[in-house]
């Protein structure tokens, strides 16, 4: 959570670094900031509540030259969301500004100590106890900002991507990262900073992704230098980014969330490039190749997630357990974490994360690392945290995912373990060569049948109207489609605020019936599968109550309709692949009905994307 932009070098430092807030925003929104040192070497903070918009609006009559600066968008976690909570955040004499993304664990004890001190503070943020901090041992050790912040980062518990200036430094940005991510572009005479690359990559290619216990002292005119908070100096690994600029822009459509619905096709045409073949009849992955021992020895597969990526990942219990026949278990990483988990050498873990860096799954990866298993990543972001952390892995790559709801990574993540599973299966003998091949060749159409899926788009948005009435809503599916159903009533809550539950269709007669009257629309997956008649039973008993039944069916379903006060046709597909098709008007749903609400859908309140605190 939280955007942190920081530039160095011969342009106007402001534009840019509006510019990169609002690429950053899907990360947060409370408040946004910036530092700036002025052409007469003042250092300049002006930071607002609210989104980025306010903050521009806000600097319109303020003195925003320099080219060098620092900004910040938040997505608090101690204290208000307000401007003297927002970042970024002065120290005592105003010499230093601090950005910050994470968590200081400690930041109470600390802040004690410095109050005793004397050490006067204006925030409620654990941040500010940060450059309180520093500048308390500059001050009293007489050290400069590097070796300040050397000792002040081992004091602090926590985690944190963090840059920060001085005023009598204004040649330079020191930054430094635990757990948060952080990266540096390389420009010609500049230099940038970005929480992730999307800020970056309109003016260089060229990044170092910091590590964690790492600081970068970033200096005009002189070469950037990697050194760990212990002193070391370290070895530069310049990468290059690939992410072209129309990946994070709109490109014409109203929200991210609906250019991302609708790019699915594309990403899903992407994510198997290079892994089923032309022929459309064989899928071979990298990870699959290099550790084929490891993965055919699996006695369990256990998944660690959290959100929406936990739903895919209880698709994947299923293609696991079905056609694998590897036992499997869905855990959310918060909880796998901080369990006494039973991990063996024998396990194989997938973290599945969209930005690679949800700092709850990337414990539980650090956490099953040192029991000795091996180590699977599901991710988006290229060389983010997890994939870093892990054995191997298989990026999901749908592009740049910005839309705080998730759409294409589900489908993503689902059909890089559909990919998998299927490895695994013809690998073990489990399915049949008929079997493998009659997959395979659906995963390839896949794509097509996604672009009929999206044809429902118009129905959905004439339908959502009759829905925004509603305060609590249920959605319904058995099988492959439970996860999907509990993925609608997710987004939903999201982009919404509409209160919803996703239930198995059969469990829903255990308690949320009696929750169902004419005013709770029920949303039913009730496509074709072996348990459609027992679906079709649940929404017999639905409708018995007076419930209101919105039905997902395959095409040519004749029976449903008699039943079912609205039906939207989905094409036939396998039962296993099923999710990648019925998600798909789920999500065009939430969206219509947010926008039918004046919902900002790409910044649903509270939230924020890439959850990089705990
Ligand atoms: N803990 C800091 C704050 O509340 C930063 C939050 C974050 O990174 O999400 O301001």
């Amino acid at each position: 959570m939280c955007g942190i932009v920081g530039y160095i070098g011969k342009k106007q430092a402001y534009p840019i670094l509006i510019k990169g807030l609002k690429r950053l925003e899907y990360r947060g929104y409370d408040s946004a900031g910036v530092a700036m040192i002025g052409e007469c070497g003042e250092l300049n903070v002006y930071k607002t509540k609210g989104k980025v918009d306010n903050l521009t609006e806000y600097c319109n009559d303020k003195d925003v030259s320099g080219c060098v600066g620092i900004a910040h968008t938040r997505w608090a976690t101690h204290g208000e969301p307000s401007a003297r909570n927002a970042h970024p955040h002065y120290s005592r004499s105003r010499n230093l500004a601090i950005i910050h993304n994470g968590i200081i664990e400690n930041y109470a004890d600390i802040k004690v100590r410095l109050q005793a001190e004397g050490v006067e503070f204006r925030s409620d943020t654990d941040t500010e106890v940060l450059v309180q901090l520093v500048e308390y041992i500059m001050e009293k050790k007489n050290l400069p900002l590097l070796e300040a912040v050397q000792v002040a980062l081992h004091q602090v518990i926590g985690a944190y991507a963090i840059a920060i200036l001085d005023r009598r430094e204004p040649r330079q940005i020191v930054a430094a990262r635990k757990q948060s991510p952080l990266v540096v572009g390389i420009g010609e005479d500049e230099f940038f900073l970005g929480s992730d690359a999307s800020p970056i990559v309109e003016y260089t290619d060229r990044v170092v992704y910091l590590e964690d216990g790492n600081i970068a002292l970033i200096r005009l005119d002189e070469e950037l230098r990697v050194i760990t908070i212990l002193g070391e100096e370290q070895e530069l690994k310049v990468k290059t980014v690939d992410i072209d600029l129309g990946q994070i822009e709109k490109g014409g459509y109203e929200h991210f969330m609906l250019k991302e619905i609708f790019e699915q096709p594309e990403c899903l045409m992407n994510c198997m490039r290079g892994r089923i073949n032309v022929e459309g009849n064989h899928v071979t992955l990298s990870a699959m190749i290099d550790h084929r021992q490891r993965l055919l020895g699996a006695k369990r597969i256990v998944m660690v997630a959290c959100g929406t990526s936990w739903h895919a990942g209880l698709v994947g219990k299923q293609l696991f357990e079905s056609l694998c026949g590897i036992p499997c278990e869905v855990e959310y990483a918060s909880e796998f974490r901080y369990r006494n988990p039973v991990v063996t050498k024998d396990d194989v873990v997938i973290a599945i994360s969209q930005s690679g860096e949800t700092a709850d799954t990337l414990a539980a990866v650090q956490l099953a690392k040192e029991r000795g298993a091996f180590i699977y990543g599901v991710c988006n972001a290229i060389g983010s945290s997890i994939p870093r952390a892990t054995d191997t892995g298989t990026y999901i790559h749908v592009g740049p995912e910005i839309g705080v709801a998730s759409t294409k990574a589900f489908t993503g993540q689902v059909a890089v373990l559909s990919m998998l599973a299927l490895c695994l299966a013809k690998e073990r003998g489990s399915v049949s060569d008929e079997q493998y091949g009659e997959m395979v060749k659906e995963l390839t159409l896949m794509p097509r049948k996604m672009e009929l899926a999206l044809k429902t788009n118009e129905q959905i948005r004439h339908l959502a109207p009759i829905f925004t009435y509603a305060k609590n809503c249920l959605y319904l599916g058995r099988g492959y489609n439970f996860p999907v159903a509990l993925e609608g009533a997710l987004k939903l809550k999201e982009i919404s605020y509409i209160h919803a539950e996703g239930y198995p269709a059969a469990e829903m007669k255990h308690g949320p019936i009696a929750l169902i009257d004419s005013e709770m629309p029920v949303f039913v997956i009730a496509t074709h599968d072996h348990l459609y008649e027992k679906v079709i039973s649940n929404i017999q008993e639905v409708r018995a109550r007076g419930g209101r039944v919105t039905a997902l069916v395959t095409e040519g379903d004749t029976r449903i309709q008699k039943y079912a006060d609205h039906v939207v046709t989905l094409p036939d597909t396998l039962e296993c692949f099923q999710p990648l098709l019925a998600s798909i008007p789920l999500q065009l749903l939430a969206y219509h009905i947010a926008v039918c609400k004046g919902k900002d859908v790409d910044r649903p309140r509270n939230l924020a994307k890439s959850v990089t605190v705990e």
